[in-house]
């Protein structure tokens, strides 16, 4: 067995680390340092340059579109059936860990590397991809550049997004060499596959070396302003009191405890979270006047999503009643949960079954490009363990046989639909 991809990982782990430094394994990783990666910085042009160099080595077609996207090209033995693709995204979030995304780039570089090694002749096209600005770490919104291909977002919104230090897309790519020519499509692709690390503790802990991916969350946010009355603590007596923060605890209980309900009932993968709570005039003497709350809830189903929208705009509704406080909500649908193609799931289940590798169906809770992806073509995701389920933290950790696992069932998976 070859240690290419091995090694590549391990090389591409300094980019973007301060002092930069090759980790071979976890106990080299330091809690306090991880990378930065943001599209435009150095690190994130080291990277880009050693990937381009290394899709060049495998006899890869290199092109960079408009907004910094890099597509690596096999042509097949038919020029008119469409491409599989498959890849993940370079940019890192602010101090975060050396597998997430370029795993997903390197497992597909691998894959074709192994197919151009043994021969084997593939009758579609296949692409290997970097997306630019999956992580929204230095231009918003988040998965940018594949929100491009998929036709959601135009090619010069995407290069007039602004990063904190005013800087456009445009310029960040130009400035490292990565604004590209030509506007991208996906009007020739037939699949698309996306591997990623599962950024959550169920593969590590039931030791299953495959996730296979059969749906990716919505996410709805709901912002809410509790208004009450803030007051002395010591003059206002308690039944005459208007106590912003109360209510909002009452709120917070609420997600938690109806989020739960829906796990017991219906075996959901329903999450509520209360993650941002701010409380004014924040002072130890004084009753809450105002609380500003940030709700996320995800899941996969959705009907169960809209049902716990509702169900927690009518508990706010109970509060506001309940101790007199005014509730204003703003809700935001950030993205609808994604079912990927049925297609392509069964054939990453076949395909690890075919190489002998155990796997289990699974949802995704966080965001990917694939589910771009998934609204224009048949898409699908398989995720490998993250060591103690840690992702975007220094401590981000896959071992290493299960990313050579992860590589065996995307080669097989790749072969196979390069056939279909
Ligand atoms: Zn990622």
């Amino acid at each position: 067995m070859t240690n290419r991809l091995k090694e590549d990982l391990i090389e591409t782990s300094q980019f973007g680390r301060t002092p930069p430094k090759k980790i071979e394994s976890y106990d080299q990783l330091d809690p306090e340092k991880g990378v930065v990666r943001p599209d435009g910085t150095e690190g994130n042009k080291k990277i880009r340059d050693y990937t381009v160099a290394r899709m060049k080595e495998a006899g890869l077609q290199v092109k960079i579109d408009k907004v910094g996207n890099i597509f690596g090209r096999k042509e097949g033995s038919s020029t008119d059936k469409g491409t599989v693709m498959s890849g993940s995204h370079l940019d890192s979030v602010i101090n975060g860990g050396m597998f997430d995304g370029v795993l997903g780039v390197y497992t597909a570089l691998e894959a074709v590397r192994r197919i151009n090694d043994e021969g084997f002749e593939n009758e579609r096209p296949l692409e290997v991809v970097v997306f630019t600005g999956e992580e929204g770490s230095a231009f918003t919104p988040a998965l940018l550049g594949s929100s491009v291909l998929a036709g959601q977002v135009s090619v010069d919104e995407a290069l007039n997004r602004k990063n904190a230090a005013g800087q456009t897309l445009g310029e960040a790519l130009e400035n490292i060499g990565y604004k590209g020519s030509f506007e991208s499509s996906l009007d020739d692709v037939e699949y698309f596959v996306e591997t990623h690390i599962e950024q959550g503790p169920v593969l590590d802990k039931e030791g299953i070396s495959v996730g296979v991916v059969d749906g990716i969350v919505g996410i709805t946010w709901i912002m809410a302003t509790i208004l009450g009355e803030k007051n002395h603590a010591g003059g206002t007596p308690m039944k005459a009191r208007k106590n912003a923060l109360v209510a909002a605890a009452d709120i917070v209980s609420f997600v938690n405890q109806q989020a739960n309900e829906m796990v017991d009932k219906l075996g959901s993968a329903t999450v509520g979270t209360v993650g941002k709570l701010n409380v004014f005039p924040g002072g130890i003497t004084i009753i809450p006047g105002k609380v500003e709350m940030g709700i996320d809830i995800r899941d996969v189903v959705p009907k169960n999503l809209e049902n716990l929208e509702n169900e927690i705009l009518k508990a706010m509704e109970d509060t506001r009643k309940k101790y007199g406080v005014d509730i204003r909500t703003e809700v935001q649908h950030i993205h609808v949960p994604v079912t990927p193609s049925a297609e392509v799931v069964n054939i990453i289940d076949s395909s690890a079954s075919q190489v002998g590798v155990t796997k289990k169906r699974m949802v995704s809770g966080a965001g990917h490009d694939a589910e771009n992806i998934a609204e224009k073509v048949k898409a699908g995701m398989l995720f490998v363990p993250s060591v103690n389920g840690k992702s975007h933290v220094p401590l981000e950790w896959t071992n290493w046989e299960d990313i050579e696992k992860g590589a065996q069932v995307l080669t097989q998976t790749l072969k196979n639909l390069s056939w279909r």
